[in-house]
């Protein structure tokens, strides 16, 4: 089991969740974070920090594709471990749907 960023973290990136992870497996991309799922050790603790409410528990169904997300650019982002500011325009992005299509870049972050 591991959790996972979904795409309602994209543009949103509070990173309230780099704070809290025991572990540091987030990692930046240029719109949203990814949680590496071999990393995670599923504590659990950075679900209720996301004010997106973008962090699941795997074992809730159709993430299939947040999950292979999560494990592809985990790999190649670079790791977060400090809050920074987020975007100015954050809020504006809470809660919208179809941000995957419009916004997803597989850009990295710019990391700690
Ligand atoms: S707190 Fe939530 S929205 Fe913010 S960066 Fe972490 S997963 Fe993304
Ligand atoms: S569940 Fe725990 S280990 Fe996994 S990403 Fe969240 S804080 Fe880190």
């Amino acid at each position: 089991m591991t959790y996972v960023v979904t795409d309602a973290c994209i543009r949103c990136k509070y990173m309230d969740c780099v704070e809290v992870c025991p572990v540091d497996c987030f990692y930046e991309g240029e719109n949203m974070l990814v949680i590496n799922p071999n990393e995670c050790i599923d504590c659990g603790v950075c679900e209720p920090e996301c004010p997106a409410e973008a962090i699941l528990p795997d074992t809730e169904g159709g993430l299939e594709q947040w999950m292979e997300l999560n494990a592809t650019y985990s790999a190649s982002w670079p790791n977060i471990t400090r809050k920074r500011d987020a975007p100015a325009d954050a809020d504006e992005h809470k809660g919208v749907d179809g941000k995957f299509d419009r916004y997803f870049s597989a850009e990295p972050g710019q990391g700690d």
